[in-house]
């Protein structure tokens, strides 16, 4: 049966847009710049993330969170992403990743230790699955945990770990049945920053999203009490793949948001710049990549709250997920470029923001599964 939606969003959803979108403006995009060119994470602005509840999204209330849907949580990803792409991967990371393997898979306990914390900014949360052998292979991973008494004795290294240094926890997927299928040897287990053998061992430099700390990570015979696993032993796969299904809405999200802010700034750029007597934007080819950039990212955007809708129903989104970040991912990275080259030769340079928006969109056509991953999975969906 065809997926028919109710598109409009509700008044609340209208007012946490308007919210995050005026605190993306004020306290974000004045600043994103120098971030970037600093490469550094921006610890200052974590409280004011956190004031705002953009740390505990999905956390619900009794855990400190700010209980929100997943609607909501595409709306602040996309609101902070039209200011900074860095800081919309640490929203979307965060919440969706590290603080969202708790949130579904966490025992009461552990909920009670980590979620609260989370929501409050005083830790980050990290989620490591990739590993230097293992990317869209993710069940190929190689870091163990060995089981030993009532503890789990975990070696490894995990790598382009989001939060990894800056985090205060991190969720691990490591290999805890080498006997079974790849897929079904795998658990999840919360490690703490500070726990003996776990390091930060190298910053990694990127190409955009430069402010947002990526890292790779070493464990080194790192002992966790059985409390800090995460659901069911060798379950972490299965586990593991419905926490993408909701991080994918969130990359589309983040995606959607450097797009628009791109085009914003284009049809500004392009109503402002004069050549050959007249603004630029009187030119049909502007008209056209502006007409372009618009019509692909409101299709962008349609897909990816009907995502994010079916999610909210509790409906099977796998399929619509996937088919939002490939699609928003790749119109984000064609809005970015002919946003760019709309402002000619000043868009080459770091004077307007552009130009980052554009290496910031990269990273949606990669993270949380390649397009040629998503492609993959969409066909799988189909082919059942
Ligand atoms: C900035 C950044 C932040 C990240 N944050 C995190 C994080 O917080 N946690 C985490 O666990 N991971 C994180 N990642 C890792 C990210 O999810 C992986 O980079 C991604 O899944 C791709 O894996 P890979 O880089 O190993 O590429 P590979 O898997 O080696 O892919 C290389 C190329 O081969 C293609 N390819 C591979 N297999 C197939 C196939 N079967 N069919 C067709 N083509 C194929 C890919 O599409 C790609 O084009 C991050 C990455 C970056 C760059």
């Amino acid at each position: 049966m065809a997926v028919i939606m109710d598109f409009s969003l509700s008044e609340h959803h209208e007012l946490l847009r308007k919210t995050v979108r005026d605190f993306a403006r004020t306290e974000v995009l004045p600043h994103a710049r120098k971030w970037d060119e600093e490469e550094r994470f921006p610890k200052e602005i974590v409280p004011k993330l956190a004031d705002l509840g953009l740390l505990g999204i999905r956390i619900p209330e009794e855990y400190g969170g700010s209980g929100m849907d997943i609607t909501s949580y595409a709306i602040c990803v996309e609101e902070i992403a039209r200011a900074d792409g860095s800081l919309a991967l640490t929203v979307a990371s965060h919440n969706g990743l590290g603080t969202g393997h708790i949130l579904s898979f966490g025992n009461e306990d552990q909920k009670k230790k980590y979620l609260p914390k989370a929501a409050r900014g005083e830790w980050l949360a990290a989620w490591a699955l990739t590993e230097p052998g293992s990317g869209s292979d993710s069940a190929g991973l190689r870091t163990t945990a060995r089981r030993d008494g009532d503890a789990w004795v975990l070696n490894g290294t995990k790598m382009f770990i989001t939060q990894g240094s800056v985090g205060g926890f991190c969720v691990v997927l490591a290999r805890t049945n080498p006997d079974v299928s790849k897929q079904k040897g795998i658990t999840a287990f919360v490690v703490e920053h500070g726990t003996k053998g776990f390091t930060a061992s190298k910053h990694l430099e990127k190409l955009g999203c430069r402010s947002s700390d990526t890292v790779e990570l070493t464990f080194e015979d790192v002992v966790v009490p059985d409390t800090q696993r995460i659901g069911e032993i060798d379950h972490g796969f299965t586990d593991t793949m419905k926490i993408l299904d909701r991080g994918r809405i969130s990359i589309a999200a983040m995606a959607l948001g450097l797009g628009f802010g791109a085009l914003e700034m284009a049809i500004a750029y392009a109503k402002d710049r004069k050549q050959f007597n007249k603004p630029i934007a009187e030119f049909q080819a502007v008209q056209w990549m502006l007409a372009d950039m618009k019509t692909e990212l409101d299709a962008a955007q349609l897909l990816t709250y009907r995502a994010a809708w079916l999610a909210d129903q509790g409906r099977p989104f796998t399929k619509e997920a996937s088919m939002a970040k490939l699609f928003a991912s790749e119109a984000a990275s064609r809005a970015c470029n002919k946003a760019l080259q709309i402002h000619g030769g000043y868009g080459y340079t770091r004077e307007f923001h552009v130009e980052r928006h554009l290496r910031d969109a990269k990273i949606c056509e990669i993270g949380e599964g390649t397009s040629e991953v998503q492609r993959i999975v969409i066909a799988k969906q189909l082919l059942v």
